[in-house]
């Protein structure tokens, strides 16, 4: 038992810096791509769509939502080397190797991610904004009153834990095939979440 702790912990360790970089990667680059075009190269255009009329997002904002952008990526590549060493030790069924399934079964792993992801964001969120627990973790998100393209990762370190746990009974018991979970993960949340903070309405 101890010995598959130890296994665990240093499969996790020797995981984690490349899945935190690449995470931490791909949404900052959407992030910084949307914040460029929509807050700085559109943002004469877009003026009369801001939604948030008065307040405007200063620098303690967005180096609290850096702050906090931290820790998110933080979460998420843990829980990526996780489900990582889970399939290493056989009890994933996330799979490589086309031939194991249909190639149908296969391409419907990404509307089944996506449609899963979906679901489980709308109860869970719901569940955050319930009043009794809202001001203990979902309330740091929405501190931001100027939402932006960095508000998309700005938490509390719990709140990406919960919103991305769905994997784990996810992989456990659906044939997943692992490249198209791999560009979903990669693509799918940073541009999701990045198009829905540009602050103005209509886009
Ligand atoms: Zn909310």
């Amino acid at each position: 038992m101890f010995d598959a702790l130890i296994d665990f912990a240093w499969s996790v360790a020797n995981t984690f810096p490349q899945s935190y970089v690449m995470g931490l990667a791909t949404s900052g680059v959407a992030a910084g791509f949307f914040y460029l075009v929509f807050w700085k190269l559109l943002a004469e255009h877009l003026r009369h769509w801001r939604i948030q009329l008065d307040r405007r997002a200063d620098s303690a904002q967005f180096k609290r939502e850096l702050w906090h952008a931290l820790f998110t990526g933080a979460v998420g590549a843990i829980l990526s080397c996780v489900v990582t060493y889970l399939g290493t030790m056989g009890l994933t069924k996330i799979y490589f190797d086309l031939s194991t399934h249909h190639i149908l079964v296969a391409l419907a792993t990404v509307p089944f991610v996506l449609l899963l992801d979906d679901f489980w964001f709308y109860w869970v969120h719901r569940m955050l904004h319930h009043p009794s627990i809202f001001k203990y973790v979902h309330a740091e998100h929405h501190r931001s009153l100027d939402v932006n393209p960095f508000t998309s990762m700005s938490f509390h370190w719990l709140e990406p834990l919960l919103l991305t746990l769905w994997i784990v009974p996810a992989a456990t018991f659906v044939p997943i095939y692992g490249p198209a979970l791999l560009v979903v993960q990669l693509s799918s949340p940073a541009l999701w979440h990045a198009r829905q903070y540009q602050g103005a309405s209509g886009l």
